[in-house]
This record gives C-alpha cells, structure tokens and sequence, in this order.
C-alpha cells in the first residue's frame, strides 16, 4: 500500500510486515514508567481507534510492535496543552520512500522539520519518516529489506497509578 508522509510517499509491503512480526515477535517488555504506560494506553480506550487501523494497514497488528520507545521528559505547560506525556520511538517495516529527494536533503539539514514528512492520525499521534530507505537503527538481524523506520511523535496521557515521574514542574 502506498502511504503519504506530507512531502513523500511511502510504498510499504504490509503483508510481508505482518508475516516478518507473525514469524518474529517483538515483545517490550521493558519495566521502566514510560514503557509500562504506553502498554497501558495501547490497551486502554484512550488510544484512538484511528492508530490501530493505521498501523494494521501497514502490517502493525499492535501499536506494541515499537522498536524503540523514548519517554521524554514533559514540562508540565506542554502535558497540559498536549493531554500527555510526550514520546518519541520508531516502527520497521519493509518498505521504501518512493520520493524521497526532499526527505534525503533535509535529512542531512540540522533544522529538520518533522512536520514535512508526517502523517498525522490524530491530534496526540503522528508518523514521520526521518531516515530515507534502508536506514534503520535497533533493527533486528534478517529483517528483510528494503526496511523503513517510521518514527511516532506522540502525546500519551499518564495512566498508571504512581506519579508521573516525567513531568516537570516548576518550583512545586
Ligand atoms: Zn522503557
């Protein structure tokens, strides 16, 4: 299927993802805050149903299926104005930019603005391609090429029961 990222286009092999994840199952099982409660939210009502089917249609049968997952630190201004905690990561899967000369130049700029090549789901999540074709960090040995990193910048709301050890409050 052929997905839009603002100024690019992706053709992704959704089926071939889906069989790579199917054969090869990735599992985040890391037990810091920040992981627990994105598991939380994939599971909860709060993760829009929009998301699911996005990924689904890309061979993602789970927002789980992250490579990687960043919880940043939030000031407490921006968890308000956003509803969330602010998390970065990225997801393979086997595809390929198919006009990528922009993405390529600004890849290389130090003032790269996600919003160009995003793909927004929902006010609180978006994709966003940094990296052109087959670059891709964390990536698990055999997975079949051509890959495409898709990165999340996302807005995730504080679940758990124990404080929110990522906000960051002023003065208190
Ligand atoms: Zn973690």
């Amino acid at each position: 299927m052929i997905l839009r990222f603002g100024e690019c286009t992706a053709e992704i092999d959704a089926d071939a993802t889906r069989r790579w994840y199917a054969a090869h199952p990735l599992v985040n099982d890391c037990g810091c805050g920040g992981c627990e409660n994105f598991r939380r939210w994939t599971a909860s009502p709060h993760c829009d149903p929009r998301i699911r089917e996005t990924l689904a249609a890309i061979g993602l049968d789970s927002p789980n299926l992250i490579a990687e997952l960043i919880p940043w630190d939030t000031p407490a201004e921006q968890y308000a104005a956003h509803g969330g905690n602010w998390y970065g990561g990225f997801y393979h899967v086997i595809g390929a930019v198919k006009d990528g000369a922009g993405l390529l130049e600004a890849e290389r700029d130090s003032q790269f603005v996600p919003e160009r090549f995003s793909l927004r789901i929902t006010d609180q999540f978006a994709l966003f391609l940094y990296y052109n074709t087959n670059q891709a960090e964390l990536l698990p040995d055999g997975f079949p090429r051509p890959v495409l990193q898709i990165e999340i910048d996302a807005y995730i709301p504080w679940l758990l029961e124990s404080p929110n050890e990522y906000l960051i409050t002023n003065g208190g």
